[in-house]
Parts: C-alpha cells; structure tokens; sequence
C-alpha cells in the first residue's frame, strides 16, 4: 500500500526516503536528521505523513537533549541590496 498520493505540486511519484528536515518553531530553526518523509522524484517536495509530524512537534515540545550547531546567518539588507546585485550602468 502506498503511504504516500503523487505529489500535489507536479503529480511526480512520492517515494519514501530518510530525510534531513528544517523545522521552525517559534523564532527557533530545529534540524531533525534520518526523518522518514516522501520525497517528490521530480521537484523534491517532502511529505510527512501525520505520525511524523506530531512526533517532531512532540519532540520539541519535550526533548532537552538537543545538539545545537552554528548556522551562517547575514542581513541581506532588503531592496536596498539590488543596487549592489545590478549596478547601473
Ligand atoms: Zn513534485
């Protein structure tokens, strides 16, 4: 039985892999490694099924032992940035 329809976005196949997933909550970027989630096989869109999704929001709600790792962040300084990205000529 497929876990998982064809994908909402482009009707790829949606196949079942182990996934790195980003996850915010509340001002915070959690990283959950080896999730079990359906992938897209033609854009990649994930898909967690409804077990999966509540054990991550239980996960944060309950777990202390967290790793935490340092993630590259900069202001990419809004409209004002394009002048940089295109100058006129
Ligand atoms: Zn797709």
């Amino acid at each position: 039985m497929k876990k998982y329809g064809d994908c909402s976005f482009c009707g790829g196949e949606v196949v079942q892999r182990n996934v790195e997933l980003d996850y915010r909550y509340k001002e915070k970027l959690y990283v959950f490694q080896n999730v079990p989630a359906g992938v897209c096989r033609q854009c990649g869109e994930k898909y967690l099924t409804a077990r999966v999704a509540k054990k991550i929001e239980n996960d944060i709600f309950t777990k202390q032992d967290w790793n935490e790792i340092r993630v590259p962040m900069m202001n990419f300084g809004g409209v004002e940035a394009l002048a940089d990205v295109c100058p006129p000529s």
